[in-house]
């Protein structure tokens, strides 16, 4: 895949993609692994949190998607897909920059879906800036906001529901290992979002609750032509892992499925790499 030189406004929709990103409509086949699960999937309109989404339906999950509200026409089809899938869906738009908003996404998710099993901490803002001069305080403000204090919120609401056995998954990134100069403020989120997993994970593994987390490498998202990257740079994108291209977030879904299962019942605080093979620590 190639893709050419394109750009939308933040935060994207995956409908205006070339090419469609692919989210495993057509191809993630489910075996039962989550049969009777409640999650919730923030971000879970396009990229990587709709691929889990839809796996979690496959899986025999009932999912809650959290979105920004002009990313309705994505959370739509997110919506038909599980439905298609016989699971149910429930859509939750608001934005997780506020402190409310993240209480009342999970407050509605447990309601509407009956319960809550998993959580799955995957909402993310990424914008390329050349330097850290024209990097302003509001944008880093924003970015943590969204990639760090929203996670520190969903997942305290999240604990008022979560019974022993549930758990907790979060997307880190690459970047918290090899921190591109473009992203200085995206890049700390994922640092900082590798330490709160673990964190987090040893304080609550005594209570059944396990919290783990995946680090995906370049995957082809809306994420990405809605300045994520120097557009220029998106018919390459990829193209430097050791695969030699960028991932498709259908790729991802596997590892949050294990996660969020109790297959991996002895796995707690541990990242999954998912990057093509950059080497990680
Ligand atoms: P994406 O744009 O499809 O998903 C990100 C989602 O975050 C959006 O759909 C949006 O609903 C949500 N979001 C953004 N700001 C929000 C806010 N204020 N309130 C509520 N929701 C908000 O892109 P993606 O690449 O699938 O991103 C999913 C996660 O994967 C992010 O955490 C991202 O940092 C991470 N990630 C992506 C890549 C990549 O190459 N695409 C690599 C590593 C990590
Ligand atoms: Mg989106």
């Amino acid at each position: 895949m190639e893709p050419p030189e394109q750009h939308q406004a933040e935060p994207g929709l995956d409908e205006q993609m070339d090419p469609k990103a692919d989210i495993g409509e057509f191809s993630y086949r489910g075996t039962g692994r989550l049969v009777g699960r409640k999650a919730l999937v923030t971000g879970g309109d396009s990229g990587i949190g709709a691929a889990v989404a839809v796996a979690f339906a496959r899986e025999g999950a009932d999912v809650a998607i959290n979105f920004l509200e002009e990313e309705t026409p994505d959370a739509e089809n997110v919506a038909r897909i599980i439905t298609a899938s016989g699971r149910k869906a429930v859509t939750l738009p608001g934005d997780l920059t506020e402190a409310n908003v993240c209480r009342q996404v999970v407050a509605a998710a447990a309601e509407q879906l009956g319960g809550l099993d998993i959580l799955v901490n995957n909402a993310g803002k990424q914008i390329a800036v050349p330097s850290l001069d024209e990097l302003t305080d509001e944008q880093v403000e924003t970015t943590f906001q969204t990639n760090i204090l929203a996670m520190f919120r969903t997942s305290r609401a999240a604990l008022a529901h979560l019974p022993a056995g549930a758990t907790i998954v979060n997307t880190t990134s690459i970047e918290a290992y090899q921190p591109s100069p473009l992203l200085l403020d995206y890049a700390s989120t994922k640092a900082a979002i590798n330490n709160f997993t673990k964190g987090l994970a040893t304080q609550l593994a005594e209570t059944g609750v396990r919290v783990n987390a995946v680090a995906p490498g370049p995957i082809w998202t809306p994420l990405q032509p809605s300045d994520g990257q120097p557009k220029e740079k998106l018919p390459e994108f990829g193209k430097s892992t050791p695969l030699g291209r960028a991932g498709q977030p259908t790729e991802l879904a596997p590892a949050y499925v294990f996660l969020a299962s109790p297959e991996s019942s002895y796995v707690v605080g541990a990242t999954i790499h998912v990057d093509g093979g950059m080497p990680t620590p």
